[in-house]
């Protein structure tokens, strides 16, 4: 049976480990905010920004909620973007996603200051991850490598492979596996017998949006599996990517769902939210 990886711990430690330094901050005279931008009425957004908030709360960040209309226009929404930029108040950005359809995501992501781009979905930020020199990483993607160390396999060498190829968890997530060294192939729904891939992952990442996509036989013994698909089932519950009860039989290491990626989510926001404050304030 595969050991559990268990996100809410780790996650917990990486916000003690937030919590400790904005604590010293804040004795120096420097206050951290997130502004969190959310527009319309999305239930599922505003379950994600309300435990968002809850986090800042724990980890001593302030949390500035900025709501609109959906009906807002792109121009007032970059306006408001551009407000926050030059509110030297505001240490980082979110804009909750996904955004009514009239708005140009790309574009209001543009908008906000890579500097405060606590997402990091600023292609400014992607483009620095790509050659490694980097100020702020995906906040998905960088918390799967803390579970990945978690369970004390060095990544490097390892065969890694990433089911799904979206901008902010496949692709971000091959990237980070490669600048530390993995071998890493990234499959997709155009790839061609998926499981001779899967089948030879020493890390596999399933990230497809599809509930139990990843089954057993698609697994190799004893391989690290982490799940980031967050599906919700007609009764309510939450599935992940990965058939977790057979899966768990093969895997060495194994997230399940919830309680795996999510947690460590949140806790990256926390913890890039405090580096751009440092950043501001050359700390
Ligand atoms: P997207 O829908 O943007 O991307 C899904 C990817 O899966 C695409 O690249 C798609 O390929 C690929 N895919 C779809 N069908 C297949 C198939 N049959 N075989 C192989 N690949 C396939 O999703 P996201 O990346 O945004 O999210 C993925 C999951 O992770 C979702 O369940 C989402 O809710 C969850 N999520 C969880 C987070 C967390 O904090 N735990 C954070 C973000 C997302 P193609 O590109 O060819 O279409």
């Amino acid at each position: 049976m595969a050991n559990i990886i268990n996100g809410k711990l780790v996650a917990q430690q990486v916000k003690e480990n937030v919590r400790n330094e904005v604590e010293q901050l804040k004795n120096s005279g420097v206050d951290i905010c997130l502004a969190v931008v959310l527009v319309g009425n999305d239930p599922a957004s505003k379950v994600y920004v309300r435990n968002k908030k809850l986090a800042c709360e724990k980890v001593g960040i302030i949390s500035k909620e900025i709501l609109f209309d959906e009906n807002i226009s792109q121009i007032e929404l970059v306006s408001a973007i551009k407000d926050l930029n030059n509110n030297n108040k505001i240490n980082g950005i979110l804009v909750q996603l996904p955004l009514p359809k009239h708005l140009d995501e790309k574009e209001i992501i543009r908008s906000i200051d890579p500097m405060k781009d606590v997402d990091a979905f600023h292609p400014v930020n992607v483009g620095k991850i790509m050659i490694g020199e980097y100020d702020f990483l995906p906040c998905t993607p960088a918390g799967i490598v803390d579970l990945i160390d978690s369970t004390g396999i060095d990544i490097c060498g390892k065969n890694c492979v990433v089911v799904g190829r979206s901008n902010i968890v496949g692709k971000p997530m091959t990237m980070l596996l490669l600048n530390r060294h993995g071998t890493v192939t990234v499959c997709h729904s155009k790839t061609n017998n998926l499981i001779d891939f899967t089948k030879n992952a020493d890390i596999l990442v399933a990230a497809v949006g599809i509930p139990n996509f990843i089954t057993a036989d698609m697994v190799k013994p004893d391989a690290v599996v982490i799940d980031v698909g967050i599906n919700r089932m007609q009764d309510g519950s939450l599935c992940g990517d990965v058939d977790f009860s057979n899966v768990e039989k093969v895997a060495g290491y194994i997230t399940p769902v919830p309680g795996g990626v999510g947690p460590m989510t949140i806790a990256k926001l926390m913890e890039n939210t405090l580096r751009a404050a440092k950043k501001q304030n050359s700390i």
